[in-house]
């Protein structure tokens, strides 16, 4: 089987690179080799590639910067992936795709399910949500799988910035009107693993299955409850904090004033992709503390 994967070297395309690799030929392109911005460029990569499956983890995700930037955010998120779904359309390969929460405006009491109507409150929200029609409407199959929170102990996220602020600063105050699920790259690549494991084992899967799919971990947690995880397995670690878990501020959205706005609630419902799957997906707490590990093992 041959795997197209775009996006290489982002969170989510790194651990793709480690994850698909056992699962067919693997060609990985990056931004350097196969840039969004340019469309031409970008068709004749998948032409050349021939692939039965495109994984695609390019994406513009400077959700803030994309307010200002709304060209760059809908020509990467929503026109590249409407060429990537025309040429697995012509070329009848499977497209993998990765969206996102900010989809919906984050008002639902409750988890959101793939069926709940969107309402995305962001350029980058939009952008997002334009690329998933375009794969709907373009009569290709394919396996969208919306996410939330992603962290990975490659790339600038979150749970990075947290432990380089409590190294920093005497006080840190953090967000705890906001719920999800902070997810793993690297839960993200394991899953889209099983969906080309599936694709191999059988001829009629895309067919039968393509849709959009919630993929996020189990729980819920606020950013507040993410940054005191973080913390706490810091100091499991023995890195020396200056603000501690216990010492975390929990302040509201309105305390922090972005360019974009963020859901309130971003969780989402994953019985359908754990049942097409029969997997059961981890506790966030589970990849945040391996992710800790990897990180802190790691150090000088
Ligand atoms: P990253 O920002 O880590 O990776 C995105 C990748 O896209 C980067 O490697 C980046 O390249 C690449 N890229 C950006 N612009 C272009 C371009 N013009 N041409 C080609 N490649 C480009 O994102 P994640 O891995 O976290 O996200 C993966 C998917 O998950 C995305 O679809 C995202 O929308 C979705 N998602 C992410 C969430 C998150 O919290 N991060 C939450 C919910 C969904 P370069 O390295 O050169 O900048």
């Amino acid at each position: 089987m041959k795997i197209l994967l775009l996006g290489g070297n982002g969170q989510v395309g790194w651990e793709c690179q480690r994850s698909l690799s056992i699962m067919g030929t693997l060609d990985i392109h990056d931004r350097s080799t196969a840039d969004f911005l340019y469309l031409d460029k970008l068709r004749k990569v998948v032409r050349e590639s021939k692939p039965d499956v495109i994984v695609n983890a390019a994406a513009y995700t400077a959700v803030d910067r994309a307010e200002d930037d709304q060209e760059a955010a809908f020509q990467i998120n929503s026109k590249a992936v409407a060429l990537l779904a025309a040429e697995a359309r012509q070329q009848n390969a499977c497209l993998i795709h990765y969206s996102t929460d900010y989809v919906f405006d984050g008002t639902k009491q409750g988890f959101y399910s793939e069926q709940d109507e969107t309402n995305p409150q962001s350029v980058y929200g939009q952008s997002k949500r334009d690329g998933e029609l375009a794969i709907l409407d373009s009569g290709c199959q394919f396996f969208i799988l919306r996410t939330s929170w992603v962290f990975a102990s490659r790339g600038n996220n979150f749970a990075k910035t947290m432990i380089k602020l409590a190294q920093e600063r005497e006080e840190l105050s953090v967000v705890s009107d906001q719920v999800g699920a902070p997810t793993s790259a690297e839960l993200i690549a394991d899953v889209t693993a099983q969906i080309i494991y599936q694709l191999r084992q059988k001829p009629d899967f895309a067919k039968k299955h393509s849709g959009i799919y919630n993929l996020v971990a189990d729980g819920e947690a606020s950013w507040f409850d993410f940054a005191r995880r973080v913390l706490t397995k810091a100091q499991e670690l023995g890195l020396a904090l200056r603000v501690g878990p216990q010492g975390i501020v929990p302040v509201s959205t309105t305390s922090f004033p972005r360019a974009a706005p963020r859901p309130a609630n971003s969780r989402l419902d994953t019985i359908k992709l754990s049942t097409l799957l029969n997997i059961s997906l981890p506790d966030w707490q589970f990849h945040v503390d391996k992710m800790m590990i990897e990180l802190l093992e790691k150090r000088p």
